[in-house]
């Protein structure tokens, strides 16, 4: 349906929400869905973007599973105004949506017709949708078209589709999306990679995916092939520049194929998306959605690729069935990331990873509550994304290695080869993995300790790296006095990659003075870098000694992209003191209509914006 009654679909709103508040229990962590009664298979969406009201308006047809007599269809929804439910014959059924709770939105009930499977629900998202951020020209790279994207993860598909929104379920899912003319549409799903003079693309993903893995993106966008089965998708002017950055994506495929058995998707794409996207990369089947802050120009970022790639095994084939699970997603794929560039570039640079990694991580622990720095998580009543921190990642990674170092790469990998094959396409608890690895593998550690306690076991694996311990010598020297002239000829900094540049500026938490600063500046141009990593630690520093000169990079680059990973750190920094919050607030008031709604709730909270708590 291409019309577009939105001030019909407000007015059905309002009546609904007067009438109907009924309290609907959860049966599931952040779900109002009920599986075991009648579980969703398929979606089949048709909707039209509208880029003027800033809506996705038209109708969701949802196939359903009984597996019990329930009548009723349980779905999540957020902020979506439902004009209508029906049968595919145009019948009317009778449909509530219950009370609002806070982040989870309200549950939809419908009263599934007697005969049948299927349900046509009419709706429109609202321009505040979470998942769906809105880009005006001048939001984009290339500054002539509008752009849309969308982050469903973790609990954000329900502001733009009717679903049941949980990883415990999985549907497959088809869609027609019609789009101004001159604009692209792609989808986590089979693609096009030209542009229609219609503006309408149908999509077809045959394999079923959790609801969090449903993405849209809607732009000028001009495809290029990597490889026979791979490519990218970028603004015109982006688009060379990605396709340069990307081109060990094929042997990475390959790598990971090798490692983990056939990739299972059929096409791997990447689409890189204006910089207000809030992730680093995200894991959308057939096609990952990237931020441009990776495109260094060196290729030294690229392990962003090979996590997202690697999704494609842990977290989209095998899914953490709650939130609270979301290590089994997390630390596998860094885990994988880690044997992927370590098969593509080597031992000793990907071990220069795994130290970062390590470091960061034991940072992270200090500033988290204990029982947060369990891999099994509690989010009941919270945000799942409260769980995106580094222990889902990084403790997760920890942990298989430990268990590859103890049992041997053949025996681990032969493992988890097999624990791939024999849960494809399911979704897997904490428990149900742990019950798996006391089956299948014979290991002498306590694995729970891992799970079920804080911090890190003594059992942790150490990562010494040579590279970094000359480069921890170099930072050393800079603080005993020797120039910056000297380190760069005594320790070859023009070989130095990203990770020895990492590694070198976070060895001065303990600060540097406006000289130091000035000094390290002057020869090694930190403050004019490129590189978005480099940059970020950089200004760390910059913010720790007030060094006037970085200032103006440092709003430049909080207002010029909107990665929350970089975001966080900085605004945190800058809130420290009275005066930094002043500058951190006068900057995220013009930086903040560009970021989207996942930086938006972190940096409110950070400044003390949020008083209403949603
Ligand atoms: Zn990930």
């Amino acid at each position: 349906m291409n019309l577009k009654p939105r001030h019909l679909y407000g007015f059905a709103f309002v009546i609904v929400a007067f009438f109907n508040m009924t309290a609907y229990p959860q049966q599931l962590p952040h779900s109002f869905a009920r599986p075991h009664e009648v579980a969703v298979t398929h979606l089949h969406l048709d909707l039209q973007v509208d880029f003027d009201a800033r809506r996705l308006v038209g109708a969701a047809t949802l196939t359903v599973d009984r597996r019990t007599d329930a009548s009723r269809l349980f779905l999540d929804t957020n902020g979506l105004d439902i004009a209508k439910v029906a049968t595919v014959h145009g019948t009317e059924l009778a449909w509530e949506l219950g009370q609002e709770v806070a982040k989870l939105g309200r549950p939809l009930a419908i009263e599934l017709p007697a005969a049948g499977d299927q349900v046509v629900i009419s709706y429109s998202s609202r321009p505040t949708a979470e998942a769906v951020q809105w880009l005006t020209p001048a939001q984009t790279t290339d500054k002539q078209h509008p752009f849309l994207f969308t982050q469903s993860q973790a609990i954000l598909a329900r502001t733009w589709v009717p679903c049941q929104d949980t990883p415990a379920v999985r549907m497959t899912y088809s869609a027609k999306i019609q789009v101004p003319p001159q604009l692209l549409a792609v989808m986590s799903a089979s693609n096009p990679q030209v542009k229609t003079a219609t503006g309408i693309y149908h999509f077809e993903m045959k394999q079923p995916i959790p609801s969090y893995l449903l993405a849209l993106a809607v732009g000028d966008l001009e495809f290029h092939q990597l490889g026979s089965r791979s490519g990218v998708y970028a603004e015109p002017s982006v688009v060379k520049k990605a396709v340069w950055e990307l081109q060990d994506t094929e042997r990475m495929i390959a790598a990971a194929e090798t490692l983990y058995g056939p990739y299972r998707w059929e096409r791997y794409d990447v689409i890189f998306l204006p910089s207000s996207f809030p992730f680093g990369g995200m894991e959308n089947p057939r096609l990952t959605f990237a931020t441009p802050t990776i495109l260094a120009g060196d290729r030294s970022l690229v392990a962003l690729i090979a996590h997202e790639l690697a999704h494609s095994w842990s977290g989209n084939l095998v899914t953490n069935a709650t939130w609270n699970d979301f290590w089994l997603n997390e630390g596998f794929t860094v885990y994988f990331e880690q044997r992927i560039m370590e098969a593509i570039y080597g031992r000793d640079y990907a071990e220069m990873l795994a130290r970062l990694t390590l470091d960061g991580l034991l940072d992270e622990i200090k500033d988290l509550k204990a029982r947060d720095t369990w891999l099994k998580l509690d989010l009941a009543n919270r945000n799942p994304d409260d769980g995106m921190t580094a222990i889902a990642y990084d403790k997760g990674y920890f942990f298989l290695r430990m268990l590859e170092e103890k049992v041997g790469r053949e025996t681990w990998d032969a493992f988890l080869r097999t624990y791939f094959e024999t849960f494809a396409f399911q979704s897997m608890t904490t428990e149900g993995f742990l019950k798996y690895l006391d089956e299948h593998l014979k290991v002498e550690v306590d694995v729970r300790a891992w799970v079920y306690s804080p911090g890190l076991p003594d059992n942790c694996p150490v990562v010494e790296t040579e590279e970094l311990a000359r480069v921890a010598a170099a930072a050393a020297a800079f603080l005993g006095g020797k120039s910056p002239a000297e380190i760069s000829e005594a320790f070859q900094t023009k070989d130095w990659t990203t990770h020895h540049w990492n590694h070198f500026l976070r060895s001065f938490k303990g600060g540097l003075t406006i000289d130091q600063m000035t000094r390290l500046d002057a020869e090694f141009k930190f403050t004019a870098s490129g590189n978005s990593e480099i940059t970020h630690d950089w200004l760390l520093l910059v913010i720790g000694a007030g060094y006037e000169p970085g200032m103006q990079k440092l709003e430049a680059f909080l207002t010029g992209q909107g990665r929350r990973k970089f975001l966080k750190p900085l605004y945190e920094a800058l809130a420290k003191t009275d005066t930094g919050l002043v500058v951190a607030k006068r900057i995220y008031e013009q930086a903040r209509p560009g970021y989207h709604a996942v930086s938006t709730q972190t940096i409110d909270t950070i400044l003390g914006l949020n008083d209403d708590d949603k």
